[in-house]
């Protein structure tokens, strides 16, 4: 418990105010769910998200696979304050090499599943290093960028579609250039 609160921390953005990003800051989130997308190819038939995190060395697992009082633990260490999942950084201790694991309640719908999953793996995206209101902030927004873009694939292949007809790497350099386009007078 002690520990817990030990490690949250006074969110310093935006004056001291609670739950405000720069608009910058949103931009440079946005920045990130591209380039995992691009990176990760998400527009290729067959893509799963939990493979792609999976992938990447990371352990995707299940609340209920975790008895009561190892969850309890996980959540108080956990990067993440949200109580639907868990987000932990450790040093395996053998070879001190850093462990990454996510956990999610498994209760929920599908899309309600992806929106946790996709927020405790942008803690780790974003590098998080301790628990904040902003940090939550933060990896909301990317879960919901990111769930929007697989949801939008699902339905009209609007990744694949750009990809064939330009290619990737325009679709990544025209992303850039939106979110960096100067204000039009
Ligand atoms: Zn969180």
């Amino acid at each position: 418990m002690e520990k817990a609160i030990k490690n949250i921390t006074a969110p310093q953005i935006a004056g001291g105010k609670k739950y405000i990003l720069p608009p910058w800051r949103i931009n440079e989130i946005l920045l990130e769910v591209f380039s995992v997308l691009s990176e990760e190819e998400y527009y290729k038939e067959g893509f799963d998200y939990k493979k792609m995190i999976e992938g990447m060395g990371i352990k995707v697992k299940k609340f209920s696979s975790f008895s009561p009082e190892n969850l309890e633990r996980f959540k108080e260490n956990s990067l993440s304050l949200w109580d639907e999942g868990v987000c932990l950084l450790f040093p395996d201790n053998e070879t001190r090499e850093q462990l990454r694991m996510i956990a999610y309640n498994d209760s929920h719908n599908a899309v309600e599943t992806m929106q946790i999953i996709l927020h405790e793996f942008a803690h780790i995206r974003l590098r998080h290093t301790q628990q904040s209101i902003n940090g939550e902030v933060e990896a909301t927004c990317f879960s919901m960028a990111m769930s929007l873009m697989f949801m939008m694939e699902e339905k009209f292949h609007i990744g694949m579609r750009a990809v064939q007809l330009e290619g990737k790497d325009f679709f990544m350099d025209s992303i850039r250039k939106c979110i960096g386009k100067k204000e039009v007078a």
